[in-house]
């Protein structure tokens, strides 16, 4: 049961094969047993998940399932669950039990999903290899000796290894497809302002959004079309109609024009990656796609940026956790300002605090223009480039990552180094357009992803495309060896 996609879990459901119960306690002891060696998880829900599938099948049995009616998921711990530690991976929120459920929590839980638990992921969302996590990094699937990409990297580690067939995540950086390209998954963020990011913990709020992670495109339409939707609650949350990305998997795509950014594909470019985005490229060739070169002239200035606008934007949002509220407070505090400073020192860990600093002192009178204020200009910039392309282009392609999955410790010393990580990921969240990411090939027994981008809204081009590659080529069907085969 445990190699279904969310699409055969449905089919199965429907036809009666197994149950809602029968899949999610069979799930259940599966993390059980595997995800000690991977701590993709910080939490199971087991009674909660439990008891909805029960109410799913119910529901079934009379004629009422819709959505994702009985379907396994499992929520990054970033987003509110009522009654259940949401943590964000850190010890500031260890003891925090969330009041309500984040919308997209309802979203799915309306749609009978079954959460199975909430997945491990770096500190509030800043890293790329889930280093950062108060719970010990997830160990990639793949390899248990490597990363398997961040801030999402649980999320993408338990879909990778059969865990759950999909999970909700984040990403305001590259946090959901650059951990689906070192899991071998498929993941997509969606425009920003397309799903709800009430209930969801605030990183970067001009940048972060809500996604799926899951192992198909197909999946991740399926779930994107629960997950999305207006909410009063969050004033950047769009009031657009939800498309029923679904519905245009199966278009042709015959006449897509691809964009090469001439900035990646200039033999800067890792050589067996590649070679790995040529063949993929090829494959949509084709599939009917014609391939043209597009021009981002300040894609190079997206980390820059981003390593501005975001910590800026984190030391705003981090602001609320001061030991008074909820979350963390330090023991015997002399007064305020003891309690303020050492339940912060206390609770957060060293890449949140290197944030915190970094954005304090962007913002600080005297440096506002020069720092915050100058980047809002370039970021200005890196959108238009991408006005610019979409003229010639419906989509842009790319690598997802810069390589396979490194080494536990590898980068860690470094933060310049692990922030080159999201080299192509970045500008899409700059302009805040939809991106995704999809398994193309193995290095070394080690998966790859491309990246599409798309236009704003435009999430079903994309998945379309992809869904074309993936009825083509059977990347995105290879497990890693140990949890994999037998059904
Ligand atoms: N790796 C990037 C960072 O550390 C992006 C993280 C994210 O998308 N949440 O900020």
């Amino acid at each position: 049961m445990h190699n279904k996609t969310i699409r055969e879990i449905l089919d199965d459901l429907a036809s009666g094969e197994y149950s809602s119960r029968e899949i999610t306690s069979a799930l259940l002891t599966r993390i059980k047993n595997l995800d000690p060696a991977l701590n993709s998880f910080i939490s199971l829900t087991e009674d909660q998940a439990l008891a909805a599938a029960e109410a799913a099948d119910a529901l079934r049995s009379q004629g009422n399932a819709r959505g994702l009616c009985g379907v396994p998921v499992a929520h990054k711990d970033i987003f509110c669950t009522k009654g259940v530690r949401t943590s964000a991976g850190s010890k500031m929120l260890d003891n925090f039990i969330a009041p309500y459920d984040a919308t997209l929590v309802r979203h799915l839980a309306e749609s009978g999903a079954v959460c199975l638990g909430k997945t491990n992921m770096d500190e509030f969302a800043m890293g790329s290899s889930n280093e950062t996590s108060f719970y010990g990094p997830v160990k990639n699937p793949w390899d248990t000796e490597r990363v398997p990409g961040g801030s999402s990297g649980g999320s993408a580690a338990a879909v990778a290894a059969r865990l759950v067939p999909g999970a909700t995540a984040t990403d305001t950086g590259g946090s959901i497809r650059q951990p689906a390209s070192l899991c071998g998954v498929t993941g997509l963020k969606p425009t920003y302002g397309r799903v709800s990011r009430y209930g969801m913990i605030a990183f970067a709020s001009s940048l972060d959004q809500a996604g799926p992670i899951a192992r198909t495109a197909e999946d991740c339409a399926l779930l994107l079309e629960s997950m999305a939707g207006f909410d009063a609650m969050d004033s950047t949350c769009i009031d657009k109609e939800v498309p029923n990305y679904s519905a245009s998997l199966a278009d042709s795509i015959r006449g897509l024009r691809i964009g090469l950014p001439k900035q990646y594909f200039n033999g800067d470019i890792n050589a067996e990656v590649g070679t790995l985005i040529d063949n993929a490229l090829e494959e949509l060739k084709n599939a009917g796609a014609t391939l043209v070169e597009v021009d981002l002239p300040h894609a190079e200035l997206a980390i820059p940026t981003y390593y501005v606008v975001a910590p800026a934007e984190c030391s705003t949002n981090l602001s609320r956790y001061d030991g008074v509220r909820y979350g963390y407070r330090c023991d015997d505090p002399r007064d305020l300002t003891d309690l303020y400073t050492r339940s912060r020192s206390e609770a957060f860990g060293d890449e949140v605090k290197r944030r915190i600093l970094v954005g304090t002192y962007v913002l600080s009178a005297g440096f506002y223009d020069a720092y915050y204020r100058q980047a809002q200009k370039v970021r200005r910039l890196i959108q238009q480039d991408y006005i610019t392309a979409f003229d010639k282009a419906d989509l842009i392609a790319s690598p997802t990552a810069l390589s396979t999955a490194f080494k536990f410790g590898e980068k860690s010393a470094n933060p310049i180094e692990m922030y080159q990580e999201d080299l192509y990921t970045i500008p899409a969240n700059m302009a805040g357009l939809p991106a995704m990411s999809m398994p193309c090939g193995l290095i070394g027994g080690l998966p790859i992803g491309m990246q599409f981008v798309g236009r704003q809204f435009e999430e079903a081009r994309m998945l379309n495309a992809a869904h074309q590659y993936q009825m083509r080529t059977d990347w995105h069907t290879l497990s890693p060896s140990v949890y994999g085969s037998a059904k």
